[in-house]
């Protein structure tokens, strides 16, 4: 295998899959995996299934698609607000869809009657983090509005919190999202089937109890792949952290100056980096950069080694205290973070490898 690539360990995924399902589903809750950071890679998507996972959710048609033709045996979430230009694709490809639009759910609404089906809809109210949602003094009309239109059942009602501005979801805002939807249910008549309430951030909510009985679905992603709840990013207890490494070549290791020589201006992307004097190191360069990886999201996995930086298609990093030798040809692994994850699972360069048990999983 050629390097860069990254390696996703998928029995990790399902045992950390299982443990999230079982915690959510004491509590009431069921679970859509998402599968969005590893731009739904079907390997880890199976994975999700084998702990019990029944809808895998994820932000683009694409992965949907992807997850589709491989066979993934599931029902599918669309997460993100879909796009008006792509309303047939998304009767198509999905059951369910996150909403937030009007001219949206009436465009999914014709899309829907033109193919006789039935499209599901997740109106989401904005809680405070201002992503996506509409505001709870909306809330109402909007609901009324919805439910005239044929072709579309409104599912339920959900939030998401904790993606955009950091809000962290509490027992209020949970409270909250469940006496909206008893009132709209009470005005309209209607039972809504879903309060999908949390994403990983709310992980911490649930175990501690604080978590409203009503809401009874959840979205999880990082918690999953990455075994951290998302509020301090504090590891998950019963999973594991280190599902996903990324392996790059050394291309070159020499001893430098740890301070530039020089006039100093901006670097390739209009920064100006400073660097701590530390007199002459040993640097090296890997052949993964910022168009595969977000360098400030990975740690070496080699003791001693640290990140210094990265350009499109290069990583330096300082290898003066590594406790092994480090020479031409050697590959280094790294932990990554949620953004790194996306990024080196987006990059085309990175090579996937998803193994189970040893075996290597064709990707
Ligand atoms: C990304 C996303 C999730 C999953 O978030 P994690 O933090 O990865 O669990 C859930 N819901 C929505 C709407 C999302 O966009």
């Amino acid at each position: 295998m050629t390097t860069p690539y990254l390696t996703i360990d998928l029995d990790k995924i399902e045992h950390n899959a299982r443990s999230i399902v079982d915690i959510c589903n004491r509590h009431g809750i069921e679970v859509a995996g998402v599968t969005k950071c590893v731009c739904g890679h079907p390997e880890v998507a199976k994975a999700m299934v084998r702990a019990g996972i029944r809808v895998i959710a994820d932000a683009r048609l694409e992965n949907i698609q992807r997850l589709k033709s491989a066979g993934v045996a599931a029902a599918f979430m669309l997460l993100r607000i879909p796009a008006l230009s792509t309303v047939d694709q998304v009767v198509e490809s999905v059951g369910v869809s996150l909403n937030s639009e009007l001219p949206v759910l009436a465009a999914l609404s014709s899309a829907a009657q033109r193919r006789g089906r039935i499209h599901e809809v997740i109106l989401m109210v904005d809680l405070g983090d201002l992503r996506e949602g509409i505001w709870p003094d909306d809330l109402a009309d909007f609901v009324a509005r919805a439910i005239e239109l044929p072709g579309i059942r409104i599912k339920g009602l959900g939030t998401n919190l904790a993606c955009f501005s950091g809000v962290v979801p509490t027992q209020e805002n949970m409270e909250r999202l469940v006496a909206l939807t008893r009132d709209i249910e009470e005005t309209l008549g209607i039972d809504f089937e879903w309060i999908s309430g949390v994403n990983s951030s709310g992980l911490s909510l649930i175990v501690a109890g604080h978590m409203p009985a009503a809401v009874n679905h959840a979205r999880i992603g990082e918690a999953i792949l990455l075994g951290r709840e998302t509020i301090c990013r504090e590891p998950w207890e019963g999973t594991f952290q280190d599902a996903f490494a990324l392996y790059a070549e050394v291309l070159e290791v020499r001893q430098k100056p740890s301070s530039p020589v020089g006039e100093p201006g901006q670097d390739a992307f209009g920064g100006r980096p400073r660097f701590e004097d530390r007199g002459i190191v040993m640097r090296a360069l890997l052949n993964v950069g910022r168009e595969d990886v977000d360098a400030s999201g990975i740690m070496p996995l080699d003791p001693g080694i640290t990140v210094l930086g990265a350009s499109s298609g290069y990583l330096v990093v300082d290898a003066t205290d590594a406790e092994k030798d480090i020479h031409v040809g050697d590959e280094l692994g790294f932990s990554v973070n949620y953004g790194a994850l996306l990024a080196a699972m987006t990059s085309e360069y990175v090579k996937k490898r998803a193994y189970r048990e040893g075996a290597a999983v064709p990707c």
